[in-house]
């Protein structure tokens, strides 16, 4: 959706109202209390029906993301236009300027979005055929005198064995989803074990696809329990061997990183899933209507 697209779409909030009652209720409101749809709009409060079989007021946002918020909805919508567009994301800095309201309100919008985009989990169907799996490391601040485009430089050694967060990803070739998993420090320390890798595995993985991955010893547990057949491909001699690549989940890295050193220069290990997932639905909804679903997926109850 272009700028102009969306002027169109949503001239005032009651075009917004309505587009939200056409995800939520399928353009028929209901009670949110008994199920009735001898419901009256309120004409005071224009998100308030109030409902003639149980004579409760409900709002058409409760329980959702616009719950409780005093921001406009043209605000609301343009963030979310705004948000889902930017490959790399968007920062609350950004926001702000973008919509002219606090640091504060801006934060919190996109906190709610991104609430929203990991809410229903990040694939639609078990990954088959052909999987790339790998991880990667992020975190820690950028190291003076070795930035280039205001992004960090990767390290020779990707991360392997340093303080930074590890990342478990699975990119599956048929359906084109991602799937990935922030591997908190376990008591083994920071090191990845191989039950972290396979449980990100099972997560999405059918048992007969075939998994790709880098020479890293961690994935040689694949080998060992026998559950898939592994191919890997030696970084250290060539960089694909034929079908045996890595490339579709590298590149899915490179804009996850772009996106925290370049947008969000730092998140902590804490929030760091929130910030994955993002990034996940971006790549998984591509080629879908993302602002709709963002909307539906707001939807908490
Ligand atoms: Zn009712």
């Amino acid at each position: 959706m272009t700028f102009l697209d969306f002027l169109e779409k949503f001239p005032t909030e009651e075009h917004i109202i309505q587009h939200f009652i056409n995800i939520r209720y399928a353009g028929n409101v209901t009670c949110n209390h008994c199920g009735s749809d001898e419901v009256v709009r309120r004409k005071d409060k224009k998100k308030v029906f109030r409902c003639a079989s149980c004579r409760n007021d409900f709002s058409i946002f409760k329980d959702t993301m616009f719950e409780d918020t005093y921001t406009n909805l043209r605000k609301w919508i343009y963030a979310l236009h705004l948000f889902i567009n930017g490959k790399k994301g968007i920062s609350a800095l950004q926001l702000q300027r973008e919509i002219k309201g606090s640091y504060k309100t801006s934060w919190r919008m996109l906190r709610k979005i991104r609430e929203a985009m990991g809410n229903k989990g990040d694939v639609s169907a078990q990954f088959l055929s052909i999987v790339e799996m790998d991880e990667t490391y992020v975190g820690g601040k950028p190291r003076k005198g070795n930035k280039k485009n205001g992004q960090p430089q990767e390290k020779h050694k990707r991360g392997r064995g340093t303080s930074k967060i590890p990342v478990i990803g699975v990119v599956s070739r048929n359906s084109q989803q991602v799937h990935a998993r922030v591997a908190l420090p376990n008591k083994e320390g920071k090191k990845l074990t191989g039950k972290q890798l396979m449980a990100v595995l099972d997560e999405v993985v059918h048992k007969s696809a075939v998994v790709m991955t880098d020479e890293f010893t961690g994935y040689d547990f694949l080998r060992k329990k026998g559950k898939h057949v592994h191919l890997k491909v030696d970084h250290t001699k060539e960089y694909a061997q034929g079908i045996i690549h890595t490339n579709n989940i590298e590149s899915f890295w490179a804009t996850l990183k772009r996106g925290i050193y370049g947008i969000y220069h730092h998140v902590s290990a804490q929030h760091l899933q929130k910030y994955v997932n993002e990034f996940c639905f971006r790549y998984n909804n591509r080629n879908t209507n993302m602002m709709d679903l963002v909307l539906f997926q707001s939807i908490y109850k």
